[in-house]
């Protein structure tokens, strides 16, 4: 979830076919969390890739990668594509 999500999505961007695109946005994580532990919260997914960092509670990860400025260019994030890419042709720019 970092450099190359961020430019395996650009590649795909990039192609005049692709309309749109539809990737994880992380659920939360643990359900239960043990006492004491931390617990991803619901977008941490998307938050890492749009923000290149991301913060639960007192705890930091950083890509040392920034914002990503293609991170709102056609796609979006949601629960039901956490485990897979989706990607949406423009149907007028398909062989008939
Ligand atoms: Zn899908």
């Amino acid at each position: 979830m970092g450099d190359r999500s961020r430019s395996g999505l650009e590649a795909l961007l990039a192609l005049t076919d692709v309309s749109r695109l539809y990737y994880a946005e992380g659920s939360l994580y643990p359900e239960q969390p043990a006492p004491g532990t931390l617990q991803l919260p619901v977008g941490w997914a998307a938050d890492l890739l749009k923000n290149g960092k991301l913060t639960v509670g007192t705890k930091t990860v950083d890509t040392g990668k920034g914002t990503w400025s293609k991170a709102t260019a056609r796609i979006t994030y949601n629960a039901e594509h956490n485990n897979h890419i989706h990607i949406a042709l423009d149907i007028t720019k398909l062989p008939k």
